[in-house]
């Protein structure tokens, strides 16, 4: 029988069952190895075995990002060191990194549910993935490596950029399955049509982590590379790392390991849960992690749950793509914006391309200003310029509640990056 990676549950009663076992472990291991928690669980009046159904989850104190930098540099440890097996680390760009510590058995749960999301991808053991992420102290390479290994797909461990070389193995490998972020994945799509190698190569599909990236933008990668499928993997190191969900091969939103964590979706401000099918924050509890269980975590990533059964009739629910941060969040003349909407409106719109900039700036009349740049798609006449300007202010207008002026400049005019773009430039206190 061929082997298999999927929940072993296959109700939503059995994985409730589940669930509620792994929350009362996690509250219990958390109590008993962490003072960090067991102090939070004190002060709140929480006993672990008060849990006594998945509803009790909400009684529970959050956990921020806060509390992981204040114990740094082992955050959350709720075994003895001697069991933490490895360390993985955030790129850390303000204050300190985020290190989140791994014993055995968090080694291999996560490395059983990556090799799920390839499974989920419809890989098969004569896949070859070349493997074009970040190796190193972060958690994207080794992990989708080690779910490629778990899996039987052979593995190309490329790394990330050098362009030049990710060609070579295209066509010296015969990779059929490319992991990096989207933005790499433009700049590959247009590589390899630069080269004019497309049919000396053999890739069928690409998985996406780490950055938010708008239908156009994967339009135009697909097309360009006469690909089957694009994938998201979502992922976050405090969450083990990436893989912890996919969206199958009907993309109708990412399936999550919800046998390995809940996921709540919060409104930022009140902390309660928004209705189903509109957007909060994501926060999460483990319900297996050993060496740093997540009780409530809030993330800060923004995003919804999607309601009903997928076609593919998987129990794992799914939610929709990531809509930004909530604290990319700008307050832009006493509107909250996410970046995420105006991506969310760009890609859904046809003429235009998938780079975007937004600047804010404040005028000598005192006022602030949204300028937003995008680039006019590829073959679409300049002489559209007005018209699609018109469409997209009005888009905003209605979809945002903002007024933008809209400037469209030349197919690729905007920077590209291999890494994540920035988007958002914020000149208002310059003024
Ligand atoms: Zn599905």
């Amino acid at each position: 029988m061929k082997r298999t990676f999927m929940p072993a549950v296959k109700t939503e009663e059995e994985l409730k069952a589940l669930q509620l076992e792994g929350l009362r472990w996690t509250l219990s291991h958390a109590y008993k190895g962490s003072s960090f928690y067991r102090k939070k669980l004190d002060d709140a009046g929480i006993r672990p075995e008060d849990i006594r159904s998945l509803d009790d989850l909400s009684s529970l104190p959050f956990t921020t990002a806060e509390d992981l930098t204040e114990g740094y540099p082992y955050p959350l440890l709720s075994v003895p060191m001697e069991e933490v097996v490895r360390i993985h680390a955030s790129s850390g760009t303000t204050g300190k990194r985020k290190v989140l510590c791994y014993t055995e058995k968090d080694v291999e749960d996560w490395t059983h549910f990556f090799a799920r999301c390839y499974e989920m991808a419809e890989l098969t053991t004569r896949d070859r993935v070349q493997i074009a992420v970040g190796y190193g102290v972060w958690t994207a390479g080794i992990s989708f490596q080690m779910g490629c290994e778990a899996f039987g797909a052979m593995a190309i461990p490329a790394g990330p950029g050098n362009l030049d070389m990710q060609c070579q193995f295209l066509v010296d490998f015969q990779s059929t399955v490319m992991c990096c972020t989207a933005s790499m994945g433009l700049l590959m799509a247009e590589e390899v049509g630069r080269r004019g190698i497309g049919d000396k190569i053999s890739l069928k599909k690409m998985i996406f982590g780490s950055e938010r990236s708008s239908d156009a933008m994967r339009r135009r990668i697909k097309e360009a590379l006469h690909l089957d499928h694009l994938f998201d993997i979502p992922g976050m190191t405090e969450l083990y790392g990436p893989g912890t969900g996919l969206d199958c091969v009907h993309h109708t939103g990412i399936h999550y390991w919800a046998d390995y964590y809940i996921l709540e979706i919060l409104d930022p401000e009140t902390l309660k849960p928004v209705p189903e099918g509109e957007t909060g924050e994501m926060v999460v509890t483990t319900l297996r992690k050993e060496a740093a269980p997540l009780i409530r975590y809030r993330t800060r990533d923004l995003t919804r749950l999607l309601p009903g059964r997928c076609p593919c009739g998987s129990v794992m629910p799914r939610h929709d793509r990531l809509l930004g941060r909530s604290d990319d969040m700008i307050i832009f003349r006493a509107v909250n914006v996410y970046p995420g909407q105006v991506d969310h409106i760009l890609s859904g719109m046809e003429g235009i391309g998938s780079e975007y900039q937004i600047h804010l700036e404040r005028r000598s009349d005192g006022k602030d200003y949204m300028i937003l740049k995008v680039e006019r798609d590829q073959g679409v006449e300049k002489g559209r310029d007005r018209e699609l300007a018109r469409t997209i202010a009005s888009e905003v207008k209605n979809q945002v509640m903002v007024s933008a002026e809209v400037e469209v400049l030349d197919y690729g005019s905007l920077p590209r990056s291999e890494r994540k773009s920035k988007r958002v430039f914020d000149r208002r206190m310059e003024a």
